[in-house]
């Protein structure tokens, strides 16, 4: 199977459609985006790296580092995890507040905001905010193998400037005594993991462990076992895209998580990873043109999670 042929003809058939859907204007510093952006790249095992277009750009992943806050705070905190944040679909937008007061502040899923902000909370444990950002981005260059991995101050700060809903819900769950460490110490860790600068081609070499059962085939490092990868991949086929995750399932067919900057992550186990990124989003927040890439490239890969080869 030619990868580079299939990223490129995906990348030509949607190119005209660059600009499609609506960037996120919540977070002003990412308003500022130029919407035409499109860069796709797919990751295999042997470490080739197929890309296309504005791939090598980074951007803000924003919920796409709920993916690496989640394995880093099961590392950490083990499966008791579980009993701060559930694993359900929400079938909600990811910033709404409604089921946490009937569920006692407990989060529905690791990948709504308001899941994530308890993961970042445990992924803190007794350390200070600071240290935390730093294991966060250390890991991460190693990962990827690339010191060039950032956080964008600027989107982290317009976020924490403009962050009045997910202050609500944290302060919302900080009253159910869902918090271990001071609200603000864990919005700060929260703002900036969302403020990660990376490329597509970055994102996907990053995340290769998810698609080889935890342990990255290039590197060699383990981010963690085989069955807890197997598990992160489950959440993000049922919860990865919010209220829109079953569509996403149903057009793509494997796990994927988006995020407001316009990325997708998706990871076809046993095969590659891949990241696409385009601002312009779907009403649920999920990049409109990359999601029908990723589409595009199930397709033309045949690759499924359902599949029976
Ligand atoms: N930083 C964003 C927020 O908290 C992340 C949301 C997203 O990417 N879906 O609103």
């Amino acid at each position: 199977m030619d990868l580079q042929q299939i990223v490129d003809d995906t990348w030509n058939a949607l190119a005209d459609e660059r600009g499609s859907g609506t960037p996120a204007g919540y977070i002003p510093a990412l308003a500022q985006v130029d919407p035409t952006k499109f860069g796709i790249a797919i990751a295999t095992r042997d470490g080739s790296v197929f890309c296309a277009g504005d791939a090598d750009e980074q951007f803000s992943i924003q919920s796409v580092s709920k993916v690496f806050a989640l394995a880093m705070a099961l590392d950490r905190e083990g499966a008791a995890l579980w009993e701060a944040v559930g694993r359900e679909p929400s079938g909600n937008p990811f910033n709404s507040i409604v089921q946490l007061e009937r569920e006692k502040g407990k989060p529905r899923n690791p990948f709504i905001n308001s899941g994530a902000i308890v993961t970042t909370d445990r992924f803190i444990g007794d350390r200070g905010p600071d240290e935390a950002v730093a294991d966060l981005l250390s890991r991460l260059h190693n990962m990827a193998r690339d010191t060039r991995i950032t956080i964008d101050e600027d989107v982290a700060r317009s976020e924490s400037e403009t962050g009045a809903r997910n202050r609500s819900l944290a302060y919302f769950m900080a009253d159910f005594g869902r918090l271990l460490n001071p609200v603000e110490d864990v919005l700060s860790v929260y703002f900036r993991q969302c403020g990660i600068a990376m490329s597509c081609r970055q994102l996907a070499e990053a995340s290769l462990f998810l698609a080889f059962d935890g342990t990255d085939p290039v590197t060699g490092l383990t981010m963690c076992s085989t069955e807890r990868a197997r598990r992160i991949n489950a959440l993000m086929l049922l919860c990865g895209h919010y209220d829109n995750s079953g569509e996403f399932a149903f057009d793509v067919g494997f796990p994927g998580k988006s995020g407001v900057g316009g990325g997708i992550l998706a990871s076809v186990p046993g095969r590659a990873t891949l990241a696409v990124w385009s601002p312009g989003l779907n009403r649920a927040g999920t990049s409109l043109l990359g999601a029908r890439a990723l589409a595009q490239i199930a397709d033309r890969t045949g690759w499924s999670v359902f599949s029976g080869t």
